[in-house]
């Protein structure tokens, strides 16, 4: 299981890097990216992300 943020539908909100309970995701150049080696799956970036930019795979 694996999360991961869809760069196009990202508009950089930053609230999934700010929600993170392991502060895995950071921002790159106006758009968050997930380390995935670091994610627990909690889900709750998904649940708060504004434009369903994140997916689980
Ligand atoms: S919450 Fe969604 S739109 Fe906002 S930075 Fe994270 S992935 Fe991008
Ligand atoms: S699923 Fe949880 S641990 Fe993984 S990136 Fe999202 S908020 Fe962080």
């Amino acid at each position: 299981m694996a999360f991961k943020i869809k760069p196009d539908d990202c508009v950089g909100c930053g609230v999934c890097k700010d929600n993170c309970p392991v502060e895995c995701i950071k921002e790159v150049d106006g758009k968050c990216v997930i380390n995935a080696e670091e994610c627990v799956g909690c889900g709750t970036c998904i649940a708060n992300c504004p434009s369903d930019a994140i997916v689980q795979e």
